[in-house]
């Protein structure tokens, strides 16, 4: 398996080449959502200085996390299954997409409703207008928060790598199209009786507007289940 084989090649390098190589790897994904931001709203895509630090920190946190994975699945923790079963991969890719919305949806409820745990979440709510920026105005802890929700799922149960890989993609374009000012998604997307159940545009841009609503992420059905959405 290629995959697996270009996976070794990194073990025996140390911590410190390891950081800068997923430092250049997440940089690059930042890089790639802000070209996606300037390609479709270049007006709207612009970086307050304000916010050049907590973009910097949630770039840090998220090479940590990668770190942190890398050396569980180094250490034989995380296990990954490196089969080629078109079944087993779309199974793992769905459980591995509703699993992850549920906890995110938990976690974002929680930072919203504990006291104690608001002013870190009230970083990101200082964006009431999005733009693609807005998806690393972040707390530190928060993006921890986050990630080690992922690393927990995906070392208590083994998933396929094109799984994992179908994810983070997924997740790093819900991200981007999350928190874009103009809705991309058509407008038979509300009233179809299979995408309404998927979340858009305008689903967590209503949240940046109305913090009692929206907790939800990948899909709508937590919050209608939870009645947070209006
Ligand atoms: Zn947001
Ligand atoms: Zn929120």
């Amino acid at each position: 398996m290629i995959f697996e084989s270009w996976l070794q090649q990194l073990f025996p390098f140390n911590l410190f080449c390891l950081f800068v190589f997923f430092l250049i790897e997440n940089s690059a994904l930042v890089v790639l959502s802000v070209l996606i931001g300037k390609m479709l709203e270049p007006e709207n895509t612009f970086l307050k200085n304000k916010d050049r630090k907590w973009v910097l920190s949630t770039l840090l946190c998220n090479t940590f996390i990668t770190l942190i994975g890398f050396e569980l699945y180094r250490y034989g923790i995380m296990k990954v299954d490196f089969s080629a079963s078109i079944k087993l991969i779309i199974f793992d890719t769905l459980l591995l997409i509703l699993l992850m919305d549920l906890f995110m949806f938990i976690f974002h409820f929680l930072v919203h409703h504990l006291k104690w745990l608001y002013p870190i979440h009230k970083l990101h709510h200082t964006h009431v207008e999005t733009n693609v920026y807005s998806l690393y105005v972040l707390h530190p802890i928060e993006t921890l928060g986050f990630g080690f929700i992922w690393l927990f799922l995906i070392t208590i149960l083994k998933f396929n790598y094109l799984s994992i890989i179908i994810y983070l993609v997924l997740n790093l374009s819900y991200g981007i199209f999350g928190h874009l000012k103009k809705d991309i998604f058509p407008s038979f997307w509300y009233s179809n009786s299979f995408t309404k159940w998927i979340s858009t545009t305008k689903f967590h841009n209503d949240h940046h507007k109305n913090e009692s609503q929206n907790y939800g992420f990948y899909f709508t059905i937590w919050d209608k289940i939870f009645k947070t959405m209006i």
